[in-house]
Parts: C-alpha cells; sequence; structure tokens
C-alpha cells in the first residue's frame, strides 16, 4: 500500500474520537487492519489524548463534550471550507461535518485544523478521563455508605439494648417455672415507649425433637397474647431474644414461655413452661 493512500493524522483523530461518518468509519477501519504504519499512528494518537486528558482542565460536564466537539467541528469546517460562511446556518452542525465539504477542506489548511481538534480533543479525552474517575468515586462513596448504614444500625442496636438494662422506667420480669421450686428461669426486660424486648433465659430444659420455646406478651388490657419470638436453648439452657418486632406502647401485664411445634404458633399453647410473676 503507498504511502499516498494512509489515512491522515486528523482524520485518524477523528476516527479515534469516532467522529467519522459510517462510511468513513468502515474505510478507515479497513485500512487500519492492513496498515501497521497507521495502526502505529493511532496508538501514538490514543496515547496523546490519554497524556492531554491527564493534564488539562475541565469545567463542563461531559455529557455537553460531544455537543461541544461537534461546534468546535462546525467553526473549523466553515474556516476552510470554500463555501461562503452564510451557507452553514447556525446550529446546523450536520450539514457542514458532511464527507463532501469535509473533503473540500482537507489539506487547505491542515495546522489549523489539527490545532482546532487538538482544543477539541483535549476537551473530549478529559471529559472521558474525569467521566471515569467520577465512576470510581461514585462506587467508592456508595461502598462508605454502605458500612456507615451497617454501623449506624448496629449502634441503633446497641443503644436500644443498652437502655433495656439501663433505663430506670424498663419493666422488668422474672419468669419461673410454673411449678414453684425449680431452677429454669428468664428474664425479661421491657420498654413498652419503644417496644424494646430483652429476654435471657436460664437453666431452661432441653427441647422435645421439632420443638420450640416462644415467648409471649401479656397485654394487660386483656387482649390476647402477643408473639415475642420462638428460641432454643444451648446445652447450657442459655438462651436469648434480642429486639423482637414489636409495637410500640402495648403496656404488659406479664410474659410466659410456651412450648410449640418448631416455627412458632401464633396463639400459645397451654399450659405455659415458664410464666411471669
Ligand atoms: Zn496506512
Amino acid at each position: 500500500m503507498s504511502v499516498s493512500q494512509h489515512i491522515d493524522r486528523e482524520q485518524l483523530v477523528l476516527y479515534a474520537l469516532q467522529f467519522l461518518d459510517p462510511t468513513e468509519n468502515a474505510e478507515a477501519r479497513e485500512h487500519l487492519s492492513d496498515c501497521r504504519e497507521c495502526r502505529r499512528e493511532l496508538d501514538r494518537i490514543t496515547g496523546d489524548l490519554a497524556v492531554v486528558a491527564l493534564t488539562a482542565e475541565m469545567h463542563s460536564p461531559p455529557a455537553l463534550a460531544r455537543q461541544r466537539i461537534a461546534k468546535q467541528a462546525a467553526r473549523e469546517r466553515r474556516t476552510v471550507a470554500p463555501e461562503p460562511l452564510g451557507e452553514a446556518s447556525a446550529g446546523n452542525y450536520g450539514s457542514v461535518l458532511e464527507p463532501e465539504t469535509r473533503r473540500n477542506g482537507r489539506g487547505r489548511s491542515v495546522t489549523g485544523m489539527v490545532l482546532g481538534w487538538l482544543a477539541a480533543v483535549a476537551f473530549a479525552a478529559t471529559s472521558l478521563y474525569l467521566y471515569q474517575q467520577h465512576s470510581v468515586l461514585q462506587q467508592q462513596v456508595n461502598d462508605v455508605k454502605t458500612r456507615l448504614q451497617q454501623a449506624n444500625a448496629d449502634a441503633d442496636r446497641a443503644k436500644m439494648v443498652y437502655e433495656l438494662l439501663t433505663d430506670h422506667t424498663v419493666m422488668r420480669s422474672t419468669l419461673t417455672k410454673s411449678v414453684a421450686g425449680s431452677w429454669p428461669t428468664g428474664r425479661v426486660s421491657y420498654l413498652p415507649e419503644t417496644g424494646s424486648l430483652l429476654f435471657i433465659g436460664m437453666n431452661l430444659d432441653p427441647l422435645p425433637p421439632h420443638q420450640t420455646y416462644e415467648l409471649w406478651l401479656l397485654p394487660n388490657d386483656g387482649r390476647e397474647p402477643i408473639a415475642c419470638g420462638t428460641f432454643t436453648p444451648d446445652t447450657h439452657g442459655n438462651a436469648n431474644v434480642v429486639l423482637p418486632e414489636l409495637q410500640h406502647d402495648v403496656n404488659a401485664r406479664t410474659f410466659a414461655v410456651s412450648l410449640e411445634d418448631q416455627g412458632g404458633a401464633s396463639t400459645p399453647t397451654m399450659p405455659y413452661v415458664l410464666t411471669g410473676n
């Protein structure tokens, strides 16, 4: 392939910026696939874009970049094109970017065009670079946000437990096996205002197979017992129910623990194995 048929640098810059029309783009791609020399030149241009991007400043959002480049291109074309300036109306950049006009303009003021394009190229490359930076930063901000939310949730929960253990308005209830004198006990701390509840069970009997303990709040207005969660004691007979989802402002007469089938029940199975005093 002869030198005269190589893609000139300006055209390669346009190619790198994807500003060629589909026909020119296909021609360029075809030539590049066969010509190592032009591929090297394209690599150099791409490298230049990256350097310009790293050193230039940008004052506009990326979304405007392409539009600006089109305007810049239109100005450049108009300066070098043989047609009178009036022919391309303002805003009708498509017409001045027609391949015909482009070919007329080529070679008349290559230096001027290249200088103009350098500005446009700097802008486009900078926009792209900053856009990528923006994406990376956005991801980092999202990560920090997620961790902060998790930390806040943990702190809120810890604060509620702390309130349950320290607040003097907390209702405390000790649950013992219905038959007096036995070991198993449960301690409940309950704050009606927030519906916060903490249950600590000790010396609980091991569960029969496929069964579970379930904690109940017995409202003092005589309503049906409210389920406060199921629990299974460990091998030492210890179990906790920490902050189950409960309505606010339900005053409790007492608490009780029943034995239920695995998964729990919506109404307690009598008799209770532990009841509040
Ligand atoms: Zn070539």
